[in-house]
């Protein structure tokens, strides 16, 4: 099993980490994509959300709360701040660990999605 996230967990690979309990780790992104932006992984492999159990309701939730806990005490949460899982290929998953992504520091776009099929022009 190739699982990047599980690597840095166990400490096979560097990552810069910011929080680590029991149950979750967070680490910056290798490629910010806002001016924070880290992830909040459960150290439970999880692929994707459409593998999500009944048994993982408590650390998805703890996932959630510790992104708003991180968010506040980096002094970014009353600003606003974007959150994302991303699941399989229409949702840009590229790691099959589940992973929830915090983004802030700035006003995020939305939505995330636009049509880019040209429209015929008219005659
Ligand atoms: P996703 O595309 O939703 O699966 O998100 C995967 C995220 O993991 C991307 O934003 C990557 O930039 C990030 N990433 C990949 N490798 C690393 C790494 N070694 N350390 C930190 N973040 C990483």
């Amino acid at each position: 099993m190739d699982d990047l996230f599980l690597k840095i967990i166990d400490r096979q690979i560097p990552a810069d980490i910011i929080f680590e309990d029991d149950q979750v780790i967070a680490f910056n992104d290798i490629s910010p994509q806002a001016p924070t932006h880290f992830l909040v992984v459960p150290k439970k492999r999880i692929p994707t959300l459409n593998d999500i159990t009944d048994e993982d309701r408590l650390v998805v939730g703890h996932m959630v709360q510790t992104a708003a806990s991180l968010a506040q005490q980096m002094g970014f949460a009353a600003d606003g701040y974007r959150t994302v899982f991303n699941c399989n290929e229409h949702g840009g998953q590229t790691v099959y660990h589940i992973h929830l992504h915090v983004l802030g520091g700035k006003p995020m776009g939305w939505p995330p999605y636009q049509e880019t099929l040209k429209q015929p022009v008219a005659q």
